[in-house]
């Protein structure tokens, strides 16, 4: 008995000395303003946290309880902090591989200042190098609200070829681009490709693509490629500008110009363990014609899900089929194909992604959709629909019976409201990098902005997001698609430690101040991964 009572003491003795060591936090944030994200939306002061993961939300008193000696305390001074951003459908992978060689006009907001772009560019390379936008800008985003000239390229680099891309619309190149890339007549032109001409007929400098990918995509393969270490680099600054911006996770659709060998870089990255950004990737059909087969092959060995935190595989998408893809009016047999191979994935329990702009002819997809469903249903497996301008209440009904998410990226994101009140999962995103800019701040901009005062889309207030869901759908919305909402996307206990300190008040701040908010840290995994201003010696100690 004695000897029982003395091993009671020593054990409450030694339990009492240790978790002042091992139970304090790593991390605590304190004198905040954190939007949790969780299902009430609470508002907290202070996080606590330790491995990586957060161990409470709570106020000033009761987070500092949880601090030990060794702990770090970042002291926000009211600042507002967010889970970190998870853009749902972002061609990041791709992005990332030319970020450090091509130019980037994103936040540039005049023609001048897109044009110093390309003049500085040209001072750090090689007369005769080649510049490349390639796209992630629009016309709108410049005060001058119109597209660059050839004249304008010239006069900023006259001796470089200039290749500038408007999403899969349009192209403008230097005489020394076209000269370059062998295009000396308008036959010279990937088809169905034409020279843009002036009211007298004659040729501008620019392309007109003419519908479709066809002639951004082939442009485009003739443009000298980055090295492989190049890549890697890239992969790396393109993490830390979405850093930058509050973003710590991305679903990747794959995309045009990306090809399986092409995931060697993040593979590298990986590897590396130097992710900060979270990505769930998905493949797209390779080769036209041979999608089935090739997909077949390339996922005997990925199993969905495989992976861990960092990079996983999350199923099929964006374009599966060629045929299919971004296509309305595809033909029985196009359907068919896609039909089997869907067939295939919600029997395997595959995930898919579909690409889809219009609403319009979305019934043919969604048709395809109810028919695997109804052999295999799809339920569980988290299969969505990207982009849907527009879409009908009628449709997302359809989407919600079988428990298909949206992910939505464009201002003209017409039936938010619609889908909330249908209990729809959304996920919000950019689509960048060759459509749009990354900026998770101006998707928000046109999410909240009422856009028929914007004058741009057909879209009301009676559809425009609050800020809160517009948030939501950012980060818990879009952490759905990957399985992920129990690990990340709110600032919860046991969630991982994602988040980003803000440089303004993102529920307070006017609207058209949104834009330019920047993060000044941003934590993945509770590692800083990005600091600026007051906090920029934390990163150098980091
Ligand atoms: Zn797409």
């Amino acid at each position: 008995m004695r000897i029982i009572r003395i091993a009671l003491l020593v054990a409450s003795a030694l339990c009492a000395a240790v978790p002042a060591f091992s139970q304090s936090a790593d991390t605590i944030l304190v004198n905040g303003k954190i939007l949790t994200v969780d299902p009430r939306f609470s508002t907290r002061e202070g996080l606590a946290i330790r491995d990586g993961r957060i161990t409470e939300a709570g106020s000033n008193t009761e987070i500092r309880k949880q601090a030990g000696p060794q702990t770090r305390v970042i002291d926000l001074q009211g600042r507002t902090v967010i889970p970190g951003f998870i853009d749902s459908h972002i061609h990041a992978i791709r992005a990332g591989q030319t970020f450090t060689t091509e130019v980037n006009w994103v936040g540039a907001n005049s023609i001048a200042e897109a044009m110093s772009r390309i003049h500085e560019a040209s001072q750090a390379k090689k007369p005769g190098s080649w510049l490349i936008v390639a796209g992630g800008w629009n016309a709108e985003q410049f005060k001058e609200k119109r597209r660059p000239t050839q004249a304008d390229l010239v006069a900023a680099a006259p001796n470089n070829p200039v290749y500038v891309q408007l999403g899969y619309d349009w192209e403008v190149m230097t005489p020394a681009g076209f000269a370059a890339m062998g295009i000396n007549s308008e036959a010279d032109l990937p088809h169905p490709g034409k020279f843009e001409r002036d009211a007298s007929g004659n040729p501008t400098g620019a392309i007109e693509d003419g519908g479709g990918f066809d002639v951004a995509i082939a442009l485009f393969d003739k443009l000298p490629h980055p090295t492989f270490d190049e890549q890697v680099e890239g992969e790396k600054k393109f993490f830390r500008e979405m850093n930058r911006l509050g973003v710590t996770g991305v679903g990747d659709p794959g995309g045009n110009n990306l090809n399986p060998e092409n995931y060697q870089p993040i593979f590298k990255v990986w590897r590396q363990h130097q992710m900060t950004v979270r990505i769930a990737y998905s493949l797209c059909g390779p080769s036209p014609g041979k999608e089935f087969d090739e997909l077949k092959s390339l996922t005997q060995m990925l199993p969905q899900g495989f992976g861990d935190d960092m990079l996983k595989f999350n199923g099929l998408g964006e374009r599966i089929t060629w045929g299919m893809n971004n296509n309305d009016h595809p033909t029985a047999e196009d359907q068919e194909k896609f039909y089997e191979i869907l067939r295939w994935a919600a029997q395997r329990g595959m995930t898919v992604t579909m690409h889809w702009p219009n609403d319009s002819s979305v019934d043919i997809l969604l048709a395809i959709y109810e028919r695997v469903n109804a052999e295999f249903p799809i339920k569980d497996l988290r299969w969505s629909i990207a982009h849907l301008t527009g879409a009908t209440p009628e449709h997302l009904r359809r989407m919600k019976a079988m428990g298909v998410g949206w992910t939505i990226q464009r201002p003209e994101a017409a039936s938010v409201e619609n889908a909330k009140e249908l209990g729809m999962t959304m996920g919000a995103g950019t689509d960048a990098h060759r459509v749009a800019s990354y900026n998770p701040f101006t998707t928000l901009k046109w999410l909240l902005v009422d856009s028929k005062k914007n004058g741009a889309a057909p879209r009301g207030p009676e559809q425009t997001p609050t800020r809160e869901d517009a948030l939501r759908a950012y980060t818990i919305g879009s952490a759905w698609f990957s399985f992920d909402e129990t690990k990340r996307g709110s600032l919860e206990p046991g969630k991982l430690a994602d988040l980003a300190v803000l440089s303004k008040d993102y529920m307070t701040v006017p609207l058209d101040q949104i834009e330019s908010i920047e993060s000044l840290l941003t934590m993945v995994g509770g590692k800083i991964v990005y600091a600026a201003g007051p906090y920029a010696r934390l990163e150098s100690a980091r």
